[in-house]
């Protein structure tokens, strides 16, 4: 085994398409093309086929991808959003900046989503939207989902910054990709994730192509027309040569998330029969893009077992060490619905190991040899 491990490999990934990245960073600067180049109307276009989508609207990161999402449904002050409690912070952050208020849900045990089930309790008649995140890199259980919000009145923003790629399937055995099935679709494109650029991006996707409109408008300013302002908006673009690197690297994600998929399926066999750990659940409804690996250590181990693998060179990270109703910020505004045991479990059980594009199969057997020494030790 060679070299440092490291949670994310972006480096190694570059170097196996650095001529085609070197080449179409270049072209930007050379055309001077910066912003709303021709580079970022292809790269929507080439996302809208992989995704069989009708539109797709990129913007800044995926916070604003959220937000704009929330801003295009028309939302008042006061309507509710129901949220997982146990998510990034960004789900929940933007419907407070919005005056809306978040309605923390729990989870679900083994995928670590929210369920149908959980929902139901939460829906009021505030109830505007749900943001269901696809935590980790797999689909919650859209179906299910999409029938509630349908008798309900109720939009659906589905967070897929962790699972683009994933594929769901219907119970008819109709298949569609995360972001998809609800009214929007939400993604970043922070390097980190599994299609990740340079820097900060996002995009927005839509089946609906007045609201694909509309969402174009608000990440836009709200002008449809150069310097006429229908509605609030604000200013969120991807860069040119953000789209650029996107560009190139959308043709390998499938690729990506076969690696990624790997790497999990050596986990799988290997940790799979240690007493106090659990490998993750996959859902029978969708695939897994494999964002995180994320394993439970149970008996109050965690943070030893994290110690541990640290002192033999192995990082690992806790996602997410707090719910988002123990945080700060979110004291005072939102509700919670239901005990949450869930969520403060996971919180204090949850750890997830290196996966990336890179990994070698000698670390991996490193990285599993060390798991188990810890636990036969
Ligand atoms: C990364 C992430 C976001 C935010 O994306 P940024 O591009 O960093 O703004 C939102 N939701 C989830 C679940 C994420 O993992």
């Amino acid at each position: 085994m060679t070299g440092t491990i490291q949670m994310v490999e972006l480096r190694g990934q570059y170097e196996k398409i650095k001529i085609d990245i070197d080449q179409a960073i270049l072209n930007v600067i050379e055309t001077s093309a910066f912003i709303q180049g021709p580079d970022v109307r292809n790269f929507e276009r080439d996302l809208q086929q992989y995704l069989e989508v009708e539109r797709v609207i990129s913007c800044g990161n995926g916070t604003d991808a959220l937000q704009i999402a929330l801003m295009a449904l028309d939302l008042k002050p006061g309507d509710e959003v129901i949220v997982p409690s146990f998510t990034y912070v960004a789900t929940a952050e933007v419907i407070g900046l919005l005056g809306l208020t978040p309605v923390m849900i729990d989870v679900d045990p083994c995928t670590f989503n929210i369920t149908a089930e959980l929902i139901k309790p939460a829906i009021s008649a505030k109830t505007k939207a749900i943001i269901p995140v696809h935590l980790f890199g797999q689909c919650t259980e859209m179906e299910a989902i999409v029938s509630i919000a349908k008798d309900n009145g109720i939009k659906i923003i589905e967070d897929t910054a962790q699972a683009l790629g994933a594929v769901y399937t219907f119970g008819n055995g109709e298949k569609k990709r995360a972001g998809t099935i609800g009214d929007i679709g939400c993604t970043s494109f922070f390097p980190s994730k599994n299609l990740g650029c340079y820097g900060d991006g996002g995009a927005l996707y839509t089946n609906n192509t007045e609201l694909g409109d509309r969402l174009k408008m608000v990440a836009n300013h709200g002008q449809r027309k150069k310097y006429y302002h229908e509605v609030l908006g604000v200013n969120s673009r991807l860069d040119t040569i953000q789209a650029a690197v996107l560009g190139v690297k959308l043709k390998h994600l499938d690729e990506y998330s076969e690696s990624r998929n790997k790497v999990a399926s050596y986990y799988d066999k290997h940790l799979n029969n240690i007493s106090g750990l659990t490998i993750p659940a996959r859902s029978a409804q969708s695939t897994h893009v494999f964002h995180q690996y994320t394993i439970k250590i149970a008996d109050g181990r965690r943070n030893e077992l994290q110690g541990y693998l640290k002192d033999k060179g192995i990082p690992s990270m806790i996602y997410y060490p707090l719910p988002l109703f123990e945080q700060e910020a979110y004291k005072n505004i939102g509700r919670c619905v239901g005990e949450m045991n869930t969520t403060k479990t996971l919180c204090e059980q949850v750890l997830s190991l290196p996966i990336h594009t890179e990994l070698a199969e000698d670390t991996l057997d490193y990285i599993t040899e060390t798991i188990k020494s810890y636990f036969n030790g």
